[in-house]
């Protein structure tokens, strides 16, 4: 037989998590949403950031950060036990909030679920810090040049090749005085 640590109809206050990701200021951009390159000669141009662009929408400026999570506290009455004899686990159904939880996050007073929940939400940050940390660590092992670094070089061989291009323009200019060469629009 099973202990439940309460009954049906009693007035209970369960502990819980979400989770949202926050939004911080491109790295690559710094909300600019735009890099804005200067040709060798003289010329601007802005290329759309591909750092935080996400398809139709265009660069926005902004890339998802890490997860914040919250502590969530519902307060109801138990509906429903379920008491699951092959583990002893048991769960309760809280009426208002139309969800299931399991009694190691269920209490009699709002102050012990308030704790619990504060606790959940600061070990699940914990928890998903280091494992930011360690897949960062892996990724820059596996993949020592990322994406925007491969794009920053793309950007840097265009340069020189227009620079390139350019200067053998003007060889030519210098060499064939009498001929015209049509500049590029
Ligand atoms: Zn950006």
């Amino acid at each position: 037989m099973i202990l439940t640590k309460f009954d049906i109809g009693q007035r209970v206050w369960a502990a819980s998590t979400s989770g949202s990701p926050t939004r911080m200021v491109c790295p690559d951009c710094l909300g600019e949403r735009v890099w804005a390159c200067t040709l060798p000669n003289g010329e601007h141009i802005n290329i759309e950031c591909p750092t935080c662009n996400y398809g139709f929408d265009g660069s926005r400026g902004t890339v998802e950060g890490d997860y914040s999570y919250s502590a969530d506290v519902h307060e109801g009455i138990v509906s429903k036990i379920a008491a699951n004899t092959f583990d002893e686990e048991v769960n309760y159904t809280i009426l208002e909030s139309g969800r299931y939880f399991n009694e190691s996050v269920v209490f009699s007073s709002e102050a012990e679920a308030r704790a619990c929940a504060a606790s959940l939400a600061s070990e699940i940050a914990d928890r998903v810090r280091i494992q930011n940390i360690e897949h960062r660590a892996r990724k820059r092992k596996d993949h020592p040049g990322s994406r925007v670094s491969y794009l920053r070089r793309e950007v840097t061989n265009k340069r020189k090749e227009i620079e390139r291009t350019l200067e053998h323009i003007s060889n030519l200019q210098q060499q064939h005085p009498r001929m015209k060469i049509a500049e590029a629009k």
